[in-house]
């Protein structure tokens, strides 16, 4: 049996979303961080679902600073606007 051997075989897509997720515990992930140093294959498993993972979280961050918005942008504009005007 060498089912405890996760050094010498491939992560799954399971392994590799929990890896990017950062949900393993550090005695899980440790198996995977020497794989992952060996194996070029499944970094760029992992490689490809961390970009997912941080496209996924800027989106949803993006959307909760959307729901709240207080819109700080407009008086810089008309700061702008009274500026460029003084030149002219
Ligand atoms: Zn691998």
């Amino acid at each position: 049996m060498t089912e405890d051997d996760i050094g010498s075989r491939h992560m799954n897509p399971d392994e590799v979303e929990k890896y990017s997720m950062g949900t393993l515990s550090e005695a899980e992930a440790a198996p995977f961080d020497e794989h992952l140093l060996v194996c070029e294959k499944c970094r760029t498993l992992v490689e490809a679902s961390d970009a997912y993972v941080a496209a996924m979280r800027a989106a949803a961050k993006r959307t909760r600073q959307q729901a709240g918005k207080t819109e700080p942008r407009s008086r810089f504009d008309v700061k702008a606007s009274g500026a460029v005007g003084r030149f002219g």
